[in-house]
This record gives structure tokens, sequence and C-alpha cells, in this order.
């Protein structure tokens, strides 16, 4: 449910006697990312116009998906898409399939979305969406035919040009390439830039697997740069050894860091002289469960599961979980410097606690923009039909990745803001000026 309350903010901000609409939302989630919006637009101090624009969804669609169980029945799920702001390309966001999706929460992810494709510079406004089910239960032939009713449903709305969807929690490149097909059978031609994450056999890019990675090491080497600090004496650590923890740690090796702690669900490897990234690499490329169980190397020592948050270090990428980082233990980080490979590891009262200690952080949507990036990356190369190799693949995303870390901290520098806040600034300033030169129509 999403309520509507009226705000006068006029004073805050300086302009004469106006009120602006502001929405807040019992979805926490929703009511989150809208707070973060209100509160980093009023700081800009953004015209109440722009402000009632950008805090609304330009489409929220619910849809009914009935799809014929294994058994004959059938079960109708439900669906929805979101395009919180189609203002400077096409929407751009996963689709999830969970329990617990509803429109609120596709609606606060696609507004994130939107900052993060501007903040990244790429050509797209902010969607998100996906399906109330449970895909754990359901059979490969039965989640077949609900992504097909789905992408079926959601046709009208989505499209090379008008919203690009992406796999999310428990989407994969098998549903993206059940939903190309679907799309391409309805339109009768082949469309493969309507989703992104494909396999790579079918329209899919190299690169992607460790593009998010990448991304988020460059921002870590990036900070070390702007502070005068050399990677060979930096001292890093790095909660979570999957995707993107495994590769941000290769990549800080390669340039020289000294990695001194991984961990995953197993538990936290500890070595003071140093990690052997590439046997750990190799060590979860072999698990059955890719997992770090059973890991060692010279000098590790095994400890617990928390433990990895507080190692002394010069870096710390919370690469897991969201939340990890909380006012019950901000107060024992001892890293010098913060970079959130996961999404919203930090909580907003640890950020305060270790802002206040002078902890540097890195926020997730500019640091795990590596993902989206590469998202961007497939659909060009599926405009023009050419396929990039991974090294001209991996050369541009750090161009860019670099560029938009630099964007942020001079942001930061000259505002007299953390990191977090001027990113917020800088991806709503991109939006807003281009709303403003376009004008109000749709
Ligand atoms: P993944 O499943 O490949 O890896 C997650 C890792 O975290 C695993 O090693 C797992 O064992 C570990 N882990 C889980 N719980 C833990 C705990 N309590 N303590 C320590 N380790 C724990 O997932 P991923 O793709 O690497 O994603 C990690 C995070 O990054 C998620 O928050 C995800 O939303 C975010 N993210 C991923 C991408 C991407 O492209 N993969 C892009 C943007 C953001």
């Amino acid at each position: 449910m999403v309520a509507i309350t009226k705000y006068k903010y006029a004073k805050r901000i300086g302009v004469s006697k106006m009120t602006v609409t502001r929405r807040t939302a019992t979805n926490v989630l929703l009511d989150t990312a809208l707070k973060n919006f209100y509160g980093a637009a009023e700081e800009m101090g953004l015209d109440e116009n722009l402000i009632a624009i950008l805090g609304s969804s330009e489409r929220r669609l619910e849809v009914s998906v009935p799809v014929e169980m294994d058994d004959g029945s059938i079960r109708i799920f439900r669906g929805y898409r979101v395009q919180h702001s189609t203002a400077i390309g096409p929407a751009k966001g996963g689709i999830r399939y969970h329990p617990e999706v509803d429109v609120d929460e596709c609606e606060a992810l696609a507004m994130l979305m939107t900052w993060k494709c501007s903040l990244a510079g790429i050509p797209y406004g902010g969607g998100k969406g996906g399906i109330c089910c449970d895909p754990l239960t359901m059979s490969m032939k039965e989640k077949e035919r609900m992504s097909r009713a789905f992408a079926a449903r959601i046709a009208p709305i989505i499209g090379t040009w008008q919203d690009v969807p992406a796999p999310d929690v428990n989407t994969g490149g098998q549903e993206m390439v059940w939903f190309v097909d679907t799309i391409s059978k309805l339109r009768g031609h082949l469309e493969p830039g309507v989703f992104t994450g494909k396999p790579i056999p079918y329209w899919g890019s190299m690169g992607r697997t460790a593009a998010t990675g990448y991304g988020v090491a460059t921002c870590g080497l990036e900070l070390l740069r702007v502070l005068d600090k050399d990677p060979k004496n930096a001292t890093v650590a790095i909660q979570g050894f999957g995707n993107v923890g495994s590769y941000t740690a290769l990549t800080m090796v390669e340039a020289g860091a000294k990695v001194v702690a991984i961990s995953d669900v197993t538990g936290t490897y500890y070595a003071p002289k140093g990690i052997d990234i590439k046997k750990a690499f190799e060590h979860i490329s072999t698990h059955p469960k890719k997992l770090l169980e059973g890991f060692t190397c010279d000098g590790c020592e095994k400890k617990n599961l928390d433990d990895i948050l507080f190692v002394e270090c010069d870096i710390l990428y919370p690469c897991a979980l969201d939340g990890v980082i909380n006012v019950k233990n901000a107060g024992d980080v001892k890293a010098k410097y913060i970079v959130e490979g996961a999404n919203g590891p930090v909580t907003p009262d640890a950020d305060e606690i270790l802002t206040k200690k002078g902890v540097l952080i890195v926020p997730d949507f500019l640091a795990n923009s590596g993902g989206v990036i590469g998202s961007y990356f497939e659909w060009a190369q599926n405009l023009s039909g050419y396929f990039w190799t991974e090294e001209e693949y991996n050369k541009r995303l750090i161009h860019i990745m670099k560029g938009n870390f630099k964007l942020v901290w001079d942001y930061s520098q000259n505002s007299s803001v953390p990191m977090r806040r001027a990113a917020f600034m800088a991806a709503i300033q991109r939006v807003a000026d281009v709303v403003k030169l376009r004008g109000v129509f749709l």
C-alpha cells in the first residue's frame, strides 16, 4: 500500500510557499528508497516539480500468469513489471522469482535501478519485475510454462528500446532464453536485445562472469590511487568467495595487494602473510558446492564465520549478503575502507557509526555496477550483431568504472558529503537534467 502525504519543505530549500507531494510506503524497501531519494533531492535543492516527477514510477503493471502444472491443475501466479523511469533510455532491471515478490518491492528496486544506471553513465532508466512463486518447488517444465506466460503478458511494455529485463534472484540464463524465444515468436522476428544475461551460445556476452568482481576491485584500487596509496602495500579482507568475491580477490592480487582473509558460509580463512588466491579459486572451482570447505594454504588459520568483518586490513570487501555490518558490530570493524560488493551490506545505522569513525565507504550501487554495465555491453553487441573479445569487454568496463568512481569521488570532495550521498546526488542530477531537457509530456 502506498500512501500519499503532503510535505512542506519550501522553507528548507528557500523557495516560495510551495508544497511537494511526498510518498511514503508501508513496504520497508520502498519506503527506504523513497526516503533516500527525497533526502538526497532536498540536499541538492532539486526543483520540487522534478522531485514530484522522479518520486513516482511511470508504470506499475500487475499481470496474472496462468500455468498448467505437471498434475494437470491450473495455477494462477501474480507477476509484476515496474518501470520507474525511462527518461534516459529503456528501463533496465531484473526479473525475480520469489514468494515475497510484490509490486512495491519491484518499485523500490526499479527506483534503485534508475539511479544505478544513471550513475553508471549507461543509456538506461530503471525497471524491476518478478513473479510471486516458489521456484524451488516447481519442475523445469512448470517454470518454462510460467516464464513463457509471463513474457507474453508483459510483452506490450517490454522491448529492445522500451524495457530490457535481466536475471535476478532465482532466474538466470535459462529463463532469459525462454523469455527471448517467447517474445521473438510473438513478434515474428528474433529480438535478442530484449533481455540480457543470456548464455554465451545464445546472444550472451564474453566477460560477464567476472564483470562485477572486476568492477568492485577497480573501485578499491581507484580509492587507493586518489588517497595516494600503493596497492602493493595494501591488505585486503573479502567476505563471500562466490562470483563477486572471488573475482574481486583475483583482481586485487593481480594489482599486487595482499589478501589476508577470505570467507564463505563455511567460515573465515585468515593468513596474515597473504592467502594464495589462485589456489583458493581452483579449490572452489572443483568443490561440488563451490565452497572453500577444506581449503588450506601456508600459514592459513580457520576462524569463525563473522571474524572476517573484524580483520585488521586496509580494505574490507563485503561480497556476500545485505545487512552484515550493522549497529551491533560496526564499532568492531578495523578496516580503513569498505568497498561494498554485495547489495546493502552496511545498514544505515552502521554507516553513520563507521563514517564517524572515519571509515571511507564506497557504496554498492557504484562499486557493484560492473554487472549492469556488462548487461549494457551485451545489449550493445546484440544491437550491432557483432561480438567483442573478452579483452575488449574488460578494457571498456574498467574505463567506465574508473570514470564513474572519479565522478562520485569529485562530487563527494566538492560537496563535502560521504560517497554514498554523493553517488545518489550525482545519479539523481543526471536523470533530472534529462527530464528538464525533454520537458514534461509523458
Ligand atoms: P554467490 O552466490 O556467487 O556468492 C555468495 C558468497 O557468499 C558465497 O561464497 C557464499 O558462501 C557466501 N556467503 C553467504 N553467506 C555468508 C555469510 N554469512 N558469511 C560469509 N559468506 C557468506 O553470489 P554473488 O553473485 O557473488 O553475489 C554476492 C552479492 O553481490 C549479493 O548481494 C548480490 O546481490 C550482489 N551482486 C551480485 C552481482 C553479480 O553480478 N553476481 C551484481 C551486483 C550485486
